[in-house]
């Protein structure tokens, strides 16, 4: 039994999930570079993952509202769309659950930040209180000027923009774009300043984690705190790695928190602590997790049966579009 109970804990681990999540993420970059080295006749066939729509999220997000203004279901990339809505989804049932539990970017910071932990005798240093709130801001600038923006384009527009045979490959271009000087000299910045101040990507600058939070406010299940059996020890809020105070939290609102879970698994008085959806059913700490690689596995699965997760773009006009040397013009590549 206490076997099982520690193979629970480690796999229910937020390491566990993300670093599952991250491979998947590695094994499907590597999938799409391979099959892009084979429409240039440099290799043997590897198929398309549909997975990595998800480093094209401005383009997503182009046909995401596209989707809502009744442009109706991308047939191109669908993907991409289904991954725009299961982590709006998730956002609004577990918080930032995308951020803390999937998003295999924010891993990777989050991995740095842990490393600086290490060095630095167990916290990251922590920026002054003005330069966090605005660091913050202008996540949610970026967000709102992002969304703006994508939001006022037309529908006829937006349904032109995912029929560009660029766009088609606009994910190959980006995952070309992550080997170029610049691009690791700005990887290599934002590891060393994770290192010493925790994920400043995910916390001042991702328009996503902006978008997620706005959207985490108003989640059904949160982490919440009985006044009357806490203890005041201050360990939820020394453990919480988004800096929330969760000590003086009654129903932990906050934008940042990410459902991590950390703060309940810490706290030393039973059920003092808890996650629970719409303010009353307890969520067990190791259920969270579970619940939210659930819904995506559940969003996945439906969307794959449905025959809307695969493009509908023949094999053959990706590698038409690779060899035309499309990839090489000086295109936009930010999407
Ligand atoms: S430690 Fe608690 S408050 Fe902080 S992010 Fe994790 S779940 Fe949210
Ligand atoms: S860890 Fe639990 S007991 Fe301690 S301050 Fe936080 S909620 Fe209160």
């Amino acid at each position: 039994m206490e076997q099982i109970h520690r193979v629970a804990r480690v796999v229910t681990s937020r390491w566990f999930v993300k670093g599952a999540f991250l491979a998947y993420f590695v094994w499907a970059c590597v999938s799409l570079w391979r099959f892009a080295e084979w429409a240039r006749g440099n290799g043997p066939y590897v198929s398309r993952p549909e997975a990595v729509a998800g480093i094209l999220p401005v383009g997503h997000f182009t046909s995401f509202f596209a989707w809502l203004k009744g442009g109706g279901w991308d047939p191109f990339l669908p993907a991409g769309l289904v991954i725009i809505i299961a982590a709006v989804l998730t956002s609004l049932l577990f918080k930032r659950g995308f951020c803390g539990w999937i998003c295999p970017v924010g891993t990777l910071w989050e991995a740095a930040a842990s490393l600086g932990r290490r060095l630095m005798g167990g916290r990251n240093l922590r920026p002054p209180r003005w330069l966090d709130i605005a660091g913050r801001s202008l996540r949610y600038l970026i967000a709102a000027a992002a969304l703006g923006f994508i939001g006022l384009v037309s529908v006829q527009e937006a349904v032109w923009f995912r029929e560009l045979p660029y766009m088609w490959v606009a994910d190959i271009k980006i995952l070309e774009g992550f080997f170029t000087p610049v691009f690791m000299a700005v990887i290599a910045l934002a590891f060393v300043l994770s290192v010493l101040f925790g994920p400043v990507w995910c916390r001042w600058l991702c328009p996503l984690g902006g978008l997620y939070s706005v959207f985490g406010m108003a989640s059904a299940c949160t982490v919440m705190r009985d006044e009357k059996t806490c203890i005041s020890c201050s360990r939820c809020t020394e453990v919480c790695h988004a800096f929330v105070d969760v000590e003086r939290a009654g129903d932990v609102r906050a934008a940042e928190c990410d459902g991590c879970m950390d703060c309940v698994k810490e706290c030393p008085v039973d059920g003092c602590l808890t996650a629970r959806a719409l303010r009353r059913l307890v969520i067990p700490a190791w259920v969270w997790p579970l619940l939210v690689v659930g819904l995506w596995l559940g969003i996945y699965a439906v969307a794959k049966v449905s025959g809307n997760w695969d493009t509908s773009i023949p094999v053959e006009a990706f590698a038409q579009i690779i060899r035309s040397g499309l990839l090489e013009q000086q295109t936009p590549g930010f999407f």
